[in-house]
């Protein structure tokens, strides 16, 4: 797609893994192409080892879930896998739909062999027979390819009942989601897949008990996946050893807004964000700010560039990585707008199942929009303590992720007073949104 820009990068430090690799190399609709590039490698290897090794070199790895909880992907395996309840079901969650992500995109799109045969390794290690494979809605390109991937697979029995002549049975059936962001929750999109509205359960129990029709199930990310590929490819503990201690490997970054060469860029955990902005060919113009993590993340300000991005480096300056979003903003950015935007984003997307979310993100835009007209119901205290309060019980109360961080990056605004400036794009007149 020529909208996304795919710069194939490496770690400043010179790490030795890389998701990357088959991005703009291999032919994404071919096969024997990816084949030709190493592909099905790590399957045989997989199945030499055995499932219970297997499952060992990703707890060895300490691979945690790249979509955002972070939770170790060798724990979850090693659960669904000796849990007695059968049939087990694995899900892959491809329904990614946070403001400014783009990196599940670029390897579905690019290297659609390599989540097949992630996914098929994953299915069989962890006891499961089928997959799903839930794409967003608004990936046709992604959509087409895997498509054809899964179809070229069972054709020459990467899939089916006798992968590779080594008696695995494993298929995967693939699913479109229809443009609710909620249906990335992980629940919410196992009730997708099951035909019902895609709200969030309450959890426990968790999938890997309860899962997909009531089994125990395997959820990973996209990105998770393809990590599996390079655990299995390089070892768990040489895996393990990239990174920081309990940020392990690499990680993919949607680097957008004032960088001079916006794309996804994949550096070792532990490298700073400046140096990923240096990999992004720099910043244009002044630095105001940098969102985070996304719209549930937080705000970095230019003397916090030397974070190590790590999930520990970043909670310590009140922001997350989350899945991967780095947007820079300049000091010409109309700010306010973006974070009115959030706001309207998160009270579109409540699935409105609870209350505290689906009043919550009603009445934190009403505040903004309040602030930004500079008509506060009392004084702008007043109203900033009511945001803070609406904060706490969204967190508190919600049900699920979304109404517990939506309050995340309008709070780390207005804790670093980004909000006090006037909005460039207006003069510091009040704008023309008025809220619902
Ligand atoms: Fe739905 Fe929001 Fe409640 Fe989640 S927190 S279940 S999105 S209303």
């Amino acid at each position: 797609d020529p909208g996304v820009s795919v710069p194939q990068t490496r770690s400043p430090r010179g790490g030795s893994l890389t998701l990357l690799r088959r991005i703009g190399v291999v032919d994404p609709t071919s096969l024997d192409d990816y084949r030709a590039h190493g592909g099905y490698e790590t399957l045989r290897r997989a199945v030499d080892l055995g499932a219970s090794r297997v499952v060992q070199e990703l707890k060895d790895s300490s691979l945690t879930g790249r979509g955002g909880a972070a939770f170790p992907t060798g724990v979850k395996w090693d659960g669904v896998a000796t849990a007695p309840v059968r049939p087990h079901y694995l899900v892959c969650n491809a329904d990614e739909s946070e403001p400014g992500t783009f990196k599940d995109r670029v390897l579905m799109e690019y290297d659609p062999f390599g989540l097949v045969e992630a996914m098929t390794i994953a299915g069989w290690a962890t006891g499961c027979e089928r997959g799903y494979l839930y794409v967003r809605g608004e990936y046709p390109l992604a959509t087409r390819r895997l498509e054809h991937a899964i179809e070229q697979a069972r054709r020459r029995g990467y899939l089916g009942e006798d992968v590779m002549g080594e008696g695995v049975t494993f298929d995967i059936e693939l699913r479109r989601g229809a443009g609710a962001y909620i249906c990335g929750e992980e629940t919410a999109l196992l009730n997708s897949i099951e035909g019902f509205r895609g709200e969030p359960r309450n959890k426990p129990p968790f999938p890997s008990v309860s899962g997909l029709f009531g089994k125990p199930t395997v959820i990973n990310n996209v990105e998770t996946l393809y990590n599996v590929l390079q655990v299995l490819d390089v070892g768990g503990p040489a895996f393990a050893s990239v990174g920081g201690e309990r940020s392990t490997g690499t990680k993919l970054f949607c680097v957008s807004g004032a960088v001079a060469t916006p794309g996804v860029y994949e550096v070792d955990f532990g490298t700073t964000l400046r140096e990923l902005l240096t990999l992004a060919g720099g910043l244009r113009g002044e630095l105001r700010t940098i969102l985070l993590g996304g719209a549930a993340g937080g705000f970095v300000m230019p003397d916090q560039l030397d974070v190590p991005l790590t999930l520990e480096g970043a909670r310590e300056i009140g922001a997350t990585l989350g899945s991967g979003v780095v947007l820079a903003f300049d000091t010409d950015a109309d700010l306010v707008g973006t974070l009115r935007r959030i706001a309207a984003f998160f009270r579109d997307e409540s699935c409105g199942q609870c209350v505290p979310c689906r009043v919550g993100t009603v009445r934190q835009e009403e505040a903004l929009a309040r602030l930004e007209r500079g008509t506060p119901i009392g004084d702008r205290e007043t109203e900033l303590a009511l945001l803070d309060d609406l904060a706490r019980v969204m967190r508190d109360a919600s049900i699920c992720g979304l109404g517990q961080t939506a309050p995340a990056a309008v709070g780390s605004a207005l804790a670093l007073g980004l909000l006090d400036r006037p909005d460039p794009t207006t003069n510091g007149k009040a704008s023309a949104w008025v809220p619902r």
